[in-house]
């Protein structure tokens, strides 16, 4: 097994990030200052779109604990925390959404840097596939929401600023592939 099915069977086994809370004043007062921040916009688009301003993406721990995202005077998380968070917004304001997982066909170069950026960090590499890396994304009515490049998207086939969606799912449905006959070389 090679290629891309070896990459989405590696993926399948990585956890849904949920965002993990000490009882304690550590954890409050980070979660609290995110959704103050996060609510004090009447548009939940806006909302959503200022999660990835809000907490810069870089590597971080899993289990991760809101007091993991502070470093210095910044919040950083990954594209799981950002998840995490735009869907505790959709929660907030009852929109149904679903939580998935997307495999981005990268350049090379960017996942070396990724791969040493997280490991540097201590932080498991295991969303970076050999020919595709684990994104994770979540579904509202028709569309998919990038929650990391705070956009839109239609699904597979489509590019993202960090590469193009050669497969895609929803959390507990089977994964959809790019329909673009291209695509297909990376298949085994
Ligand atoms: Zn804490």
């Amino acid at each position: 097994m090679t290629g891309l099915v070896a990459d989405l069977k590696q993926f399948d086994g990585i956890g849904l990030s949920r965002m993990a809370s000490h009882a304690k004043q550590c954890c409050q007062a980070v979660r609290h200052g995110v959704f103050a921040r996060l609510t004090q916009y009447a548009d939940v688009g806006a909302a959503l779109a200022s999660v990835p301003v809000l907490i810069r993406w870089g590597p971080v721990r899993w289990p991760a604990h809101w007091c993991d995202l502070a470093h210095q005077d910044e919040l950083r998380g990954d594209c799981g925390v950002h998840a995490d968070v735009a869907a505790s917004i959709l929660a907030r304001e009852a929109i149904p959404y679903s939580r998935g997982r997307a495999a981005l066909l990268t350049a090379p170069l960017a996942a070396a840097h990724w791969r040493a950026s997280w490991n540097e960090a201590q932080s498991s590499d295991a969303w970076i596939g050999r020919t595709v890396v684990h994104h994770e994304v979540l579904r509202v009515g028709n569309r998919w929401w990038d929650p990391s490049e705070a956009r839109w998207f239609a699904g597979a086939g489509v590019h993202l600023a960090s590469g193009r969606v050669l497969a895609i799912r929803e959390e507990d449905g089977p994964w959809q592939f790019d329909p673009a006959p291209s695509a297909t070389h990376v298949l085994p």
